[in-house]
């Protein structure tokens, strides 16, 4: 049995202690209790690795935390109730007021509030650069400058960042760095072992699943991990609740088969979409076409399901009918669960944060789910008519 099937099947699964159940209990409580004072004493003082409120530690959570510091090989990972709240706890925890910090332009949507409306306020500053060339990392550097924080590809054009380089520029400024690593699952990519100090996942996307909660995660040092929990995680409380890292446990018996499924389709539907004339443009790092095609096939173990196209043509009528003829592909935010979706940015235009410069109007991004690829092909060439 390789490690993966291990890690999947069995790693944090004391299956003794529950009847020999195969499937782990969902030990749905709020808190736990002693026989002694004694007792009681000696375990609030490994609270952060033992049962003793579940805003800490829950037995549930704990199975599905080993299995994911396992898969991104981390010492530690903690899990959140969103991937928002994961990435807010691992910032929140590298800077101090006056510091400076160097984040990759184009972030997710909120990581980039964080940094720039809501961070600002408590006196953290923050540059963003174009992070396809490392040296604007080096750059940026200022005497205060504290953390890189980087999204390797980003989610709507997929820009990567070279990691290793990165990460030795920060080491050699004593800069802490996380990449958002969602796209990738830690099944394509691990950060970690490129040099970086930690890193955040959406749990809503791949790593459940099934489109059925939202969750987040952080893996980071042991070190990192005690200054967390007793900061940031016990603070802020943003968990995930048992129940729902019952079902992310569930949803991770199944990433590599899923993962597998979306690196065989999706260039399958690139390649159509690529050849057909109603689509200008479409952009997908595992696309020979790709500005940075090399660096994602040495950086990332395979190909996922995200990517997007620029479709041609002129006015907005046109995109939403191409949007509403779609059957198999849904029209919704997120990705990495089971079914299809479409996030046109011609959703975004009537906003006030909209920036046709970042996201061109005519820009569609697109998952491909489980479906099989012949008939999502086939919902994409009656929908371009
Ligand atoms: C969805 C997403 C997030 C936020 O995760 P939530 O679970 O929705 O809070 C962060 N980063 C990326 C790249 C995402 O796609």
């Amino acid at each position: 049995m390789n490690n993966l099937d291990y890690i999947i099947n069995h790693l944090g699964e004391e299956r003794s202690n529950y009847f020999g159940a195969v499937s782990p209990p969902v030990i749905q409580t709020s808190n736990f209790c002693f026989e002694t004072l004694e007792e009681m004493r000696e375990a609030l003082k490994r609270e952060m690795d033992d049962p003793f409120y579940t805003r800490g530690v829950n037995p549930t959570v704990a199975i599905l935390r080993k299995k994911l510091a396992a898969l991104e090989g981390s010492e530690e990972c903690m899990v959140f109730g969103s991937g928002s709240a994961a990435i807010a706890a691992a910032v929140m925890s590298s800077v101090n007021a006056g510091d400076h910090v160097v984040c990759v332009q184009k972030p997710y949507s909120w990581t980039n509030t964080l940094l720039n409306k809501l961070l600002s306020r408590f006196g953290v500053e923050c540059t963003m650069v174009d992070g396809r060339d490392p040296a604007n990392y080096q750059n940026a550097i200022k005497p205060n400058t504290r953390l890189f924080m980087l999204e390797s590809p980003n989610s709507g054009t997929f820009e990567l960042q070279d990691l290793p380089a990165i990460a030795a520029i920060a080491k050699a400024h004593n800069i802490t760095t996380i990449v958002d690593n969602s796209y990738a699952t830690p099944l394509n990519q691990q950060p970690i072992k490129m040099g970086i100090d930690m890193t955040v996942h959406s749990g809503t996307k791949y790593l459940n699943g099934h489109s059925d909660l939202v969750a987040g995660v952080l893996c980071c040092s042991r070190k990192k991990y005690q200054e967390i929990f007793e900061s940031e995680f016990m603070t802020f409380g943003g968990i995930i609740s048992p129940h729902d890292a019952w079902l992310m446990i569930r949803g991770l018996r199944t990433l590599p088969i899923r993962m597998q499924r979306v690196a065989d389709s999706t260039p399958k539907v690139v390649s159509f979409l690529e050849n057909h004339p109603k689509v200008s443009q479409v952009i997908y790092p595992y696309s020979p076409s790709f500005p940075q095609y090399n660096l994602a096939k040495q950086q990332m173990k395979a190909p996922a399901g995200q990517f997007s196209i620029l479709l041609k043509v002129d006015h907005l009528e046109e995109l939403d009918a191409f949007c509403n003829k779609l059957k198999y592909f849904l029209m919704a935010c997120s990705w990495g669960g089971y079914e299809s979706l479409i996030f046109p940015t011609g959703a975004l235009v009537d906003s006030q944060n909209y920036s046709e410069s970042d996201l061109p109007w005519n820009l569609v991004r697109f998952y491909v789910g489980l479906e099989d690829p012949e008939v999502l092909i086939a919902d994409l060439a009656q929908a371009l008519g």
